[in-house]
């Protein structure tokens, strides 16, 4: 067989595990995509001509570095560092930067080639990366968190830039991190450029961009359900996650007149029957903040409330479910349990929270499933809009950003429609977002010949 011979699926995804050893999560991201590219690419010569697939599944570059940082009793203390820089072929590198024990390499890997996608669904020039260390922010005072930062940002300040790589926040780092971080790069380089985005107002940041992932993620299933005649009003939404992207979720559907059951951390989950009003989710974003406390302490707070330590909250039956916490949370026992009690739509505000087993059982079970790419992409459009407006140097109004949002995610809607509409009235969004994003990456990288 000649070198660029087709391979079927089998065969590409036995080269794809072959080079990347010991990473479950990248090869995950990987066959997830492969599964429709590949039907999507069967008479496209072209694509497989130019290996088009295998070389958007090799980052264009990983930087992996040491961070050493002095702990508060001055013991010195040594973290990994990396930033994996995925695909440019339609704009600089973006994407988040995660703080968690959890990050590894094939976290980053998976996370940067989701992104990928994403960003080219957004419609928007941003090409596809994610960094991060595997610092664990919890139990850290506010003067080591910063010191982290400093040191973390001492390394990356190389190879990142306004018009080269453009990170943002994820788990662990929020709008504080995003300032530390900052301060750090406009005090080595002397420039101040929108480098990074999640930037506080009074330097940079956009209105919105706080909840842009969360609002995002409940627009685009509020796109879902209206493909069926129905909304949100007096439907109970169960989530997971207390952070950023659960919160905001949580908000929206409340805005829109949804009912919501549950939020969770890794603690264990609540579930309050009398549902998650704006004054207790209020209650709750000061808490995991400001406090930085654990979600059990809600039943202390609302005592109508209960507490399920250890548990995730797919048991609890729901009309809609938004996994909002982290990768490979909703498996695929959860996802039978969420269609055996009727649950008909799913939105993922966190990245690939349902893990292969769940993504086949929510496809044959026909339901209303919004994959991370496409739903969570709220979050990095609006860090776009970040970016254009530091380029010109002024701020948009909020009236304007949240439509611009809106029409976003109604955007990537009608993309994942052009191509995941199966007939029959079913949708294949999966299908839809991840070939919409290819083909969009694809006809890029077709234009610059084999680099
Ligand atoms: P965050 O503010 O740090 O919140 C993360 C939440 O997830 C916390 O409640 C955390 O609980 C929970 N969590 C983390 N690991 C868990 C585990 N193993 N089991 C159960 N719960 C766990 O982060 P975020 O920004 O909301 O991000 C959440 C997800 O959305 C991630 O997948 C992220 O990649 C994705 N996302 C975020 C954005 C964004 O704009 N922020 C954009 C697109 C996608 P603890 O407090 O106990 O750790």
């Amino acid at each position: 067989m000649a070198l660029n011979d087709h391979v079927d699926l089998n065969g590409f995804m036995d080269g794809v595990t072959r080079r990347n050893p010991h990473q479950p999560e990248f090869c995950q991201a990987v066959q997830e995509v492969a599964e429709d590219i590949f039907d999507f690419i069967e008479d496209k010569e072209e694509y497989h001509a130019q290996q088009i697939l295998r070389r958007i599944a090799e980052p264009d570059r990983i930087v992996s570095f040491r961070v050493c940082w002095e702990d508060d009793q001055g013991n010195i203390r040594v973290q990994r560092g990396w930033r994996v820089q995925n695909n440019n072929a339609i704009g600089p590198y973006k994407g988040g930067i995660r703080f968690h024990p959890s990050v590894n390499e094939s976290v980053l890997k998976f996370l940067a080639f989701e992104q990928t996608f994403k960003n080219a669904l957004t419609g928007l020039p941003m090409g596809g990366g994610k960094g991060g260390s595997n610092f664990n922010p919890k139990g850290k005072s506010v003067r080591e968190i910063m010191r982290f930062c400093q040191s973390f940002m001492t390394e990356l300040y190389r190879h990142i830039g306004a018009d080269v790589d453009v990170p943002a926040g994820d788990i662990g780092v929020g709008g504080r991190e995003i300032g530390f971080m900052f301060g750090q790069y406009k005090r080595i380089t002397n420039n101040f450029t929108g480098v990074l985005t999640g930037k506080g107002l009074e330097w940079g940041g956009s209105l919105i961009r706080t909840e842009a992932t969360g609002y995002g993620a409940v627009y685009f299933l509020a796109n879902m359900l209206a493909v069926k005649g129905e909304d949100l009003t007096g439907k109970t939404a169960v989530i997971s996650g207390s952070g950023n992207v659960a919160t905001h979720a949580a908000e929206k559907v409340v805005q829109l007149g949804g009912k919501v059951l549950t939020l969770s951390d890794s603690g264990g989950f609540i579930y309050d029957a009398d549902g998650i009003t704006q004054e207790k989710i209020d209650w709750v974003k000061s808490h995991k903040t400001h406090r930085r406390g654990r979600i059990e302490d809600y039943i202390t707070a609302f005592p109508r409330a209960t507490f399920h330590a250890g548990k995730t909250p797919w048991g609890v039956p729901c009309d809609v479910a938004l996994p909002c916490a982290t990768q490979n949370e909703l498996l695929g026992e959860d996802a039978r349990t969420l269609v055996a009690n009727g649950c008909r739509a799913v939105s993922e505000g966190a990245n690939m929270p349902t893990d292969l087993d769940g993504v086949h059982v929510f496809k044959a079970a026909k339901l209303l499933y919004a994959p991370g790419k496409a739903a969570n992409a709220g979050g990095v459009a609006v860090s776009g809009l970040e970016m254009s407006q530091n380029s010109e140097r002024r701020s948009w109004k909020e009236d304007e950003l949240q439509q611009m949002l809106k029409d976003i995610m109604s955007g990537i809607h009608k993309s994942c429609l052009k191509y995941g509409d199966e007939g029959g009235g079913y949708i294949d969004y999966v299908k839809g977002a991840n070939i919409a994003g290819f083909k969009k990456v694809a006809d890029a990288m077709l234009a610059f010949g084999v680099v």
